[in-house]
């Protein structure tokens, strides 16, 4: 007879598009580092919906500022100011050290917003001519789904079908100085990369690389901006990836952990000057910086504002790293890669895909997802518990025979 997991994918894939693959289980009910399916096995979830569950499933503080506003006030649109939009915005430009906040909902709106932003900057204040503006971006990069992000995207599956492309986008090597300053001409006017690459495989570029682009975009008087929409907000044991090289980007896009996992929530933060340049009627969204939405990222930077989020991704990023990485060589792990409690794991084909090993995992009640046929993620919530950490460790290493 049919399981009734069995019965709800049939169902949803007799209903839905198939542009995902999700692994075969059916969630229903999910808190702190833990999730259940609908046939009662719990499952450790070391993916935390690509960071965007930082703190957690049912995080208590973040269910109850849902709940609190939820009684008061949900949507009043732009049209009107409501009284949660001024505390959200002054509060979230003040943990990126900036002035102003521009509030969307997903990632790519953000990474949008970004590319619109850096494009009227360019004519309004660098005095680009109109029409000429470009923006460099990294091959590999991931930065959303929307035709123009991906316009400049490298990966076939994401491009392939989808144009006529955007063009004002120019792609050259992740982590290569050299390269980036051969395509800043006097056009260009934004750099748009990751801090750390996620979907391409959690990929950290070399020391000092982020420090570079810092240096090349104020000489060329460039703006550089950084997608920590998977980066940032904790996950690499800094509130911002770019702080790992003590680097400042002019613009900040934020995205997924600043909505909770409860309500998609994202921003560009950037400075007056850069922000400064929206009248009226140029951009916009229904729910951006709704009341529901700025309550839940209010308490997202409360918690962020502490640093004992940063502080646990540190430490158990240290832990997560040290234990992987006696793993290497080994025989099944070719490489681990990654900062604070995020790793890409690339195993060797040989003993699996990485569809396969994830799919190991979920029998061993460990949900991870890989990317790009070989590599597994690790990206547990911030508030998972060392000794859970540590048998999820134990299932990877009872997949991989290395125990
Ligand atoms: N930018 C980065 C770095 C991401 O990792 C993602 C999502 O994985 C996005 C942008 C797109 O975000 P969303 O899926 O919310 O549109």
């Amino acid at each position: 007879t049919e399981s009734r997991t069995q019965a709800l994918i049939a169902s949803a894939d007799a209903h839905s598009a198939h542009n995902y693959h999700p692994l075969p289980v059916v969630v229903a009910t999910a808190e702190g580092a833990w999730m259940t399916d609908v046939e009662g096995r719990r499952y450790l979830d070391m993916l935390a919906g690509y960071s965007a569950l930082n703190f957690g499933h049912g995080n208590r503080r973040l269910i109850d500022a849902a709940k609190a506003q939820l009684e008061r006030v949900t949507l009043t649109s732009r049209a009107f100011h409501h009284d949660r939009f001024a505390e959200f915005c002054t509060r979230l430009a003040a943990l990126c050290g900036k002035d102003m906040v521009l509030p969307m909902n997903t990632g790519a709106e953000a990474v949008e917003t970004a590319v619109k932003t850096a494009r009227k900057w360019g004519y309004r204040v660098k005095g680009v001519p109109d029409g000429q503006a470009k923006i460099v971006v990294a091959a590999d990069n991931f930065h959303g789904r929307t035709t123009t992000i991906v316009s400049f995207s490298t990966d076939p599956e994401a491009r392939a079908d989808f144009g006529p492309y955007t063009p004002g986008f120019e792609i050259v090597p992740y982590g290569d100085l050299d390269a980036l300053r051969e395509a800043v001409t006097d056009e260009t006017v934004a750099v748009l990369i990751e801090p750390i690459q996620g979907e391409a495989g959690v990929l950290v570029p070399p020391a000092d690389y982020l420090a570079g682009v810092r240096e090349l975009t104020r000489e060329r008087n460039v703006l550089f901006i950084a997608d920590e929409i998977q980066s940032g907000l904790g996950r690499t044991g800094k509130t911002f990836a770019c702080e790992h090289e003590d680097v400042v980007p002019d613009m900040y896009v934020l995205g997924k952990a600043l909505g909770g996992g409860v309500v998609p929530v994202s921003a560009v933060v950037a400075s007056r000057e850069v922000l400064g340049v929206y009248r009226p009627g140029e951009h916009g969204s229904t729910f951006g910086g709704n009341p529901l939405a700025c309550a839940v990222a209010l308490e997202v930077i409360a918690m962020l504002e502490t640093g004992e989020y940063q502080e646990k991704a540190t430490e158990l990023g240290e832990h997560l790293h040290r234990e992987l990485g006696l793993l290497v060589g080994g025989g099944a792990v070719r490489e681990v890669r990654g900062r604070g409690l995020w790793a890409g794991v690339d195993i060797d084909p040989s003993y699996g895909t990485g569809r396969e090993i994830s799919e190991k995992l979920m029998e061993r009640g460990v949900l991870v997802k890989d990317t790009h046929g070989s590599t597994i993620r690790i990206a547990p919530p911030l508030v998972i518990s060392k000794e859970d950490l540590d048998w999820g460790l134990d299932q990877l290493r009872a997949v991989l025979g290395t125990e």
